[in-house]
């Protein structure tokens, strides 16, 4: 093989390698961001169940609020109904006790179906923190991980810049921009010719093409897509 070629292929092994860690440095902050997404909801979760054990509860207290008022009341009527002398007075206190008993037994079931319904609220709350935490622990061991693989990729990239710089530099600068363009606008710059068929652009050569990327005697480039070739065979 061409010596230049020999060169340019380990120069576009590094550029690969190189624009594959750009590539997933730029998914970090994506998956940050997931985890960022994913923690709210959970965290959101949490709230929501504690808000509505929380309501269930002001909700509850405001009724026993209510009973105790009527039975506040009814103390009171007891108290007067004893201190009237007129029959029907009698009876108009003792038809209020009758209506707030039965507003007070209206009032304390509606009581127990909150106290029930706040041991399944109470529960839910649980079931919610645990899942808040496990995804806390989950997602915070995942931005350590994402952390370090973020130092790694940098010291690697930095290795590699390093080693391509080295190797750019052993190659005839002309060369390297030719080498350069190529890569950054078709993605590879030196491809195989495989039977004719350059696999860049998968378009056969011209016989003359062939021949000199056979020959290994200079750079030849493909005259459909101008990418560097170099015989597979
Ligand atoms: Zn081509």
């Amino acid at each position: 093989m061409l010596p230049e070629i020999e060169r340019l292929l380990v120069l576009q092994d590094r550029d690969r390698k190189i624009r594959t860690l750009h590539q997933e440095a730029k998914m970090a902050p994506l998956e940050r961001k997931e985890l960022e997404t994913k923690l709210n909801a959970a965290n959101a979760g949490l709230d929501a169940a504690k808000l509505k054990s929380k309501e269930n509860e002001v909700e509850r207290k405001k009724l026993e609020v209510d009973a105790q008022v009527r039975r506040d009341q009814i103390a009171k009527f007891n108290a007067q109904k004893f201190q009237t002398r007129k029959n029907e007075e009698f009876q108009a206190f003792n038809n209020e006790i009758k209506r707030f008993e039965e507003e007070i037994r209206v009032i304390e079931d509606k009581e127990l179906e909150l106290m029930e319904k706040a041991e399944k609220l109470k529960a839910a709350v649980t079931e919610a923190d645990t899942a808040a935490q496990a995804m806390r622990a989950s997602a915070q061991r995942q931005v350590a991980d994402l952390d370090a693989k973020t130092a790694s990729m940098a010291t690697q990239l930095a290795a590699f810049e390093k080693e391509r710089a080295a190797f750019a530099a052993a190659i005839d600068e002309e060369l390297v921009d030719t080498y350069e363009r190529l890569f950054k606008n078709k993605g590879e710059a030196v491809v195989a010719l495989n039977h004719d068929i350059c696999t860049g652009c998968h378009m056969k050569v011209i016989a003359q093409t062939s021949v000199l990327v056979r020959g290994r005697k200079s750079v030849v480039h493909c005259e459909n897509c101008g990418r560097i070739l170099y015989p597979s065979e």
